[in-house]
């Protein structure tokens, strides 16, 4: 059984994400995207939200689960009988950043491999922090996020 793990923040999940979990969701027999809890960010999503919201839209993939986690990546993963961490990578950016985390992972975990996917070029430009932004002054989005997610995104923003 290959099964992987896809961690990240999701907030929001957006369909440069998407795209990745349907790609990953092809290549490994189980697919877990994990919301993980990071206390240094502040997010505009609770993880509850996040998870209704990402469970909503993987529910076309049969594979693919969502759980949550507030511990280290590569402990998550042997918890959940996980050998590949998948990631994106949009620009370099990415990779330097990605590179670097793949690095302490192996240290902490040699046995867990790190898979990149380059992300879809339609989806390259796309980060959930600039759709925030832009939604933040009433920029459209939704053609960016799926499903319910820009209408709840929308009325977060108003709240707030
Ligand atoms: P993190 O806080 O862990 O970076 P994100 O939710 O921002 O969490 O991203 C999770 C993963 O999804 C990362 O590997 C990131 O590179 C990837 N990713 C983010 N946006 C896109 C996109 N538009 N296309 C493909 N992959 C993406």
């Amino acid at each position: 059984m290959k099964v992987a793990v896809f961690p990240g923040s999701f907030d929001p999940l957006t369909r440069g994400h998407l795209d990745l979990i349907k790609r990953g969701s092809q290549l490994f027999d189980q697919l877990a995207v994990a919301v993980m809890i990071n206390v240094g960010k502040q997010p505009v999503f609770t993880v509850d939200e996040r998870v209704a919201q990402i469970k909503t839209a993987v529910s076309p993939y049969d594979n693919v689960s969502v759980i949550t986690a507030n511990e280290l990546t590569v402990n998550l993963m042997n918890r959940v009988g996980a050998d590949y961490l998948l990631r994106g990578l949009r620009n370099t950016n990415d990779f330097q950043y990605e590179r670097d985390i793949a690095a302490m992972n192996q240290h902490l975990d040699n046995q867990i491999e790190t898979l990149f996917m380059l992300a879809d070029p339609k989806y390259q430009h796309l980060s959930s922090s600039l759709i925030k932004e832009v939604a933040k002054f009433g920029g459209d989005v939704s053609e960016y996020l799926p499903g319910e997610i820009a209408e709840q995104l929308t009325e977060k923003l108003r709240r707030n």
